[in-house]
């Protein structure tokens, strides 16, 4: 698909955007040692030598073709994912991120988080990723338990879990550890002794996942067994008590950090930002004066190279309905334990306050929310059920 002539863009419309939100940018590397057998990432096992060069070469082009869509804009974080970004070479993120640079501009302390595994190898770069202008590592450690990181197929073990928490504390000022629970096998004592090895290493952010079987995994075909949902919910529970006794606050469903260390980056996805994602099967969400779009791109990184070094990394282009935005924006918001204010939700999504009135209404009513004039916050109860709150803003 070719890009659109930015005039496609810029038509009339009816939505109403005053101005246009927070730009963050997001680069997809896809590639991993193995694949983990309950993983849906678009992640592919590296054989051979990776072709680092080749796929700089076309994310850069994928961004040169992207630029009259984010033109004048300031990008306030990237996020650099995968797949192992870490495989990568210090040379190749510097490369890339200098790519960058010379044609965005970026704010002047623009977050910059990459996605490291604890492998040996990948840990004795992450000095070198610092100097090469990284500014946060989020370290995929998933458990501190041989037996729990065996179960999930993972390369590194406990030692080297370790070692790596302590480099990334070394080598960044911030940094997040990936934590998964409800694992094959795990138990609330074993949960308590994964979490209490995690924040022993004081971790300023923890992303906590649940184990979820999704479908096309090695998973989905062996399902392994898992504790039951009951127990899930009450490790999440033992999770957020431990955590918040370390100082980590619980801010986002899913993220705890200390004061000053959120990250920057995730939260301007669940504040309804917008994100240019480049790289094989990246998505982006990009606002106009009277449109949202949504793009994706070729999934499969050899197709990939060979398109977006044609200029034509864009697979699919949608346009968000005025129907569908209020549902697509609390989906996001309401996932933040601050929740919103009533003035970003008309701001970004360029509707009026009366489109999510009737949600908003059924949602006190049920307790899932409290609200003042100026803001709207889920309760502990909304927090607990998500879902529910969630599909009260569903296009009716
Ligand atoms: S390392 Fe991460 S991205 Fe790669 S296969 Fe495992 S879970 Fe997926």
């Amino acid at each position: 698909m070719a890009q659109q002539d930015i005039q496609h863009y810029m038509r009339g419309g009816t939505l109403q955007l005053a101005a246009l939100p927070p730009l963050s940018l997001y680069v997809h590397l896809p590639w991993c040692i193995r694949k983990c057998p309950y993983c849906d990432f678009n992640s592919h096992e590296a054989v051979g030598e990776m072709p680092e060069q080749r796929y700089i070469d076309a994310v850069i082009a994928d961004l040169e073709a992207a630029l009259p869509l984010v033109w004048g804009r300031t990008v306030h974080s990237i996020f650099i994912g995968g797949g192992t970004p870490s495989l990568f070479s210090p040379q190749a993120i510097d490369r890339l991120l200098g790519d960058i640079r010379a044609r965005l501009r970026l704010e002047a302390d623009c977050e910059i988080t990459l996605e490291a595994n604890p492998g040996t190898f990948e840990k004795d770069r992450f000095k070198a990723f610092r100097a090469a202008g990284v500014t946060r590592l989020s370290v995929g450690v998933q458990s501190f338990d041989d037996q729990h990181l065996k179960a999930l197929g993972r390369v590194h073990d406990r030692a080297q879990a370790i070692a790596a928490v302590e480099e990334a504390a070394q080598a960044f000022d911030t940094f997040n550890l990936d934590i998964m629970y409800a694992l094959p096998g795990q138990t609330m004592e074993s949960l308590e002794r994964d979490m209490r090895q995690a924040l022993a290493l004081q971790p300023p952010h923890i992303s906590i996942y649940h184990l979820t079987i999704e479908p096309n995994t090695y998973f989905a075909k062996f399902p392994p067994v898992v504790p039951e949902e009951d127990t899930a919910y009450a490790m999440l529970d033992k999770i957020t008590e431990l955590t918040e006794a370390a100082g980590l606050r619980r801010y986002e469903v899913s993220a705890y950090a200390k004061a000053g260390h959120q990250c920057f980056h995730n939260l301007n996805y669940w504040q309804f930002g917008d994100y240019l994602g480049l790289g094989a099967g990246a998505h982006s969400k990009l606002s106009f004066a009277h449109r949202v779009v949504r793009q994706v791109r070729y999934r499969e990184p050899k197709l990939y190279m060979e398109k977006a070094l044609a200029g034509e990394a864009v697979t699919q282009e949608t346009e968000v309905s005025r129907a569908d935005l209020p549902f697509e924006f609390m989906l996001n918001a309401l996932r933040l334990r601050e929740g919103f204010k009533l003035q970003d939700f008309t701001e970004k999504t360029g509707l009026p306050i009366t489109a999510i009135q009737q949600g908003l209404e059924e949602a006190e009513r049920k307790g899932l929310i409290e609200r003042d004039f100026a803001r709207v916050k889920p309760t502990e109860r909304g927090f607990d059920f998500l879902n529910d709150l969630q599909s009260l803003f569903l296009a009716g």
